[in-house]
């Protein structure tokens, strides 16, 4: 049965009897239909938010083939809620780029998923469209200004950073020239579109407190220079209340429920190569104020999003996980262990054994923060008895419990012993993470601790473009803001080709960016792309819906 079909099969309960598990009243549900309900920002409460335990869901370095991150994150919380504690999903919503490009939902898999999949994997509650209105406001009033007579900030056209934003994978609008026809028809001037995960703004909503904290987030933009070489900024263009309009309602975390009927909170969904790659601060601490347990994800390995969700989100947001699962699967480790793509569902223990090592460095750089570590290996029919045992073995020796965990066949139910297993290594944590860096370390230094500690390199080296960059952040004020790492999410290194667990290399920092308004600065590792493109054969292609309104083919 396909993931959809799963979906199809199962009745979902009125959103109301979902939000009654979490004892939310009926009058704090704004309704989307009967499945899907927003929920006010003051349901979070402090006092709550620091009793209840943040389980993040994490995994070794990604195959072609996915690990299962969103699949153990709705089992898990399934699993606990069967053995009788209150556990709330926490994660990010998808964008309809990789919806349509590569099959591949945002919604889990087989029996862990969050329904309506079909909802939550198109337009859902129209928060993307709100993003990006917001985004494409604050690029009209710039190109309004560039033409302005009486109100002209003198803005070098050449300068301007903010790009327009669509969520679609479509990659002849990434670079583009815009303004022409003439003197009515604006400045023209070079510029693209980034797919809206990519937006700045969908990085600030997913950081903010509230509506103030976002005002004054989206003030800060920094969108191009003058042709005198001052910053400017989007509070210049007196953008942030109408901007802050535009996502009045995207703010607010949308509920809906996994297949088992527990409850689950999504919302936001920032990229994770060039933004923090996890659902909103705001949502988070919702689910806290909430559930006795809230299990979430952040996007790739440990490496980016593990790291990013630590030094960036819990940082800025005050929170601190109880425990870390690390998600790895037998398959992906015999890829580290050098196996092929195509003969990876052969048992294969010299492979897998020689793969453990990238595990082993995840599990290392969860333990560099201080946190409690469970290894969850996502179950996939073709793993044998030998081989499970073997990285059984494994974690025992290295003292980190571990769980077969399954979640895609069999739901909460597959995923009990993990379950167990959190519940005791949360118990079990006894201080708040240690970050990686301070964020009064200078911004190299910063990047250097990054790079030793999390991706085991030798060093970091900084291209001319990119020193002169980092020099002028500096400059800008921008010293004490974190780092987002922007690197591919296919190797420890910054090289694809490197799996397993590379040795002796450099993170090479081709250029930076900056998010002045979600506060981060952005070192480039590599090619990032903020507007894919589809391959050859889009997913969209099988997409079909009947006269019934039955969709087949979407995943
Ligand atoms: P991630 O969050 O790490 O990207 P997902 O949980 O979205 O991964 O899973 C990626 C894909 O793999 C999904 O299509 C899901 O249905 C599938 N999948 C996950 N776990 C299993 C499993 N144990 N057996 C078969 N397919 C699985
Ligand atoms: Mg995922």
């Amino acid at each position: 049965m396909t993931d959809i079909e799963i979906a199809q099969r199962v009745t979902a309960k009125h959103i109301r009897e979902v939000a009654a598990k979490l004892e939310i009243t009926e009058d704090k549900l704004e309704y989307y239909g009967n499945e899907k309900a927003k929920l006010p920002l003051d349901l979070i409460d402090e006092e709550k938010v620091d009793k209840s335990n943040l389980i993040l869901v994490t995994a070794i370095t990604p195959t072609p083939a996915g690990e299962g991150k969103t699949t153990n994150v709705i089992g898990l919380s399934d699993g606990l809620n069967l053995i009788g504690k209150k556990s709330v999903v926490v994660i990010r919503e998808p964008s309809l780029g990789p919806v349509f490009g590569m099959k591949g939902g945002a919604a889990g898999g087989g029996h862990s998923q969050v329904i309506p999949m079909v909802d939550i994997n198109l337009h859902f509650t129209g928060d993307f469209h709100a993003i990006a209105m917001a985004n494409n406001l604050l690029a009209a009033l710039i190109d309004n200004n560039l033409q302005s007579k009486t109100k002209n900030l003198g803005i070098d056209p050449r300068s301007v950073i903010w790009k327009r934003c669509m969520d679609m994978n479509d990659r002849a609008l990434r670079n583009i020239v815009s303004g022409l026809s003439g003197k009515t028809g604006g400045i023209p001037r070079e510029t693209g579109f980034n797919i809206t995960a990519a937006s700045e703004i969908m990085a600030i909503l997913c950081l903010c407190k509230d509506l103030n904290d976002l005002q004054e987030m989206c003030g800060n933009i920094y969108i191009g220079d003058t042709f005198d070489g001052r910053a400017v900024y989007a509070k210049e263009l007196n953008s942030s209340g109408a901007i802050a309009v535009l996502l009045k309602d995207a703010i607010k975390p949308n509920l809906v429920q996994t297949l088992e009927g527990n409850p689950a909170l999504i919302h936001g969904g920032p990229f994770a190569n060039i933004a923090q790659g996890t659902n909103s601060i705001i949502a988070t601490k919702m689910g806290m104020s909430l559930g006795e347990y809230v299990i979430t994800e952040a996007g790739f390995a440990a490496d980016l999003g593990a790291e990013k969700f630590l030094n960036i989100k819990c940082r800025k947001a005050g929170l601190s996980p109880k425990a870390v699962v690390v998600v790895a699967t037998i398959r992906a480790l015999k890829y580290h262990g050098g196996k092929s793509l195509d003969a990876l569902t052969n048992e294969d223990l010299e492979a897998l054994e020689k793969g453990m090592p990238n595990l082993e460095k995840h599990i290392e750089s969860i333990q560099s923060f201080g946190l409690p570590v469970v290894v969850s290996v996502n179950s996939f029919s073709s793993d044998t008895d030998a081989e499970k045992q073997l990285i059984f073995d494994h974690c025992e020796k290295l003292g980190v419990p571990v769980s077969i965990s399954n979640g895609w066949a069999e739901g909460g139910a597959g995923c009990t012993d993990l379950a167990e297993k959190v519940v005791e290594a949360a118990a079990s944590c006894a201080s708040d993470f240690t970050p990686t860096y301070d964020l009064k370390d200078a911004p190299l230094n910063k990047i250097e601790k990054i790079c030793k500690t999390i991706y085991g390199a030798d060093g970091v080296e900084l291209t001319a473009k990119a020193k002169n960059q980092l020099k002028r952040f500096e400059d800008l004020g921008y010293g004490n803001l974190p780092i987002c790492m922007a690197k591919t999410q296919k190797s420890l290194s910054d090289n694809e080709k490197l799996i397993g667990r590379p040795k002796n290399f450099d993170i090479h920092i081709r250029e930076f960016e900056i998010a002045a308004g979600a506060g981060f600065i952005i070192p480039i590792a590599g090619n990032m792309l903020r507007m894919p493109g589809l391959p050859a054969t889009p997913s969209s292609e099988r997409i079909e819906i009947d006269g019934e309104g039955e969709i087949s083919g979407l995943f």
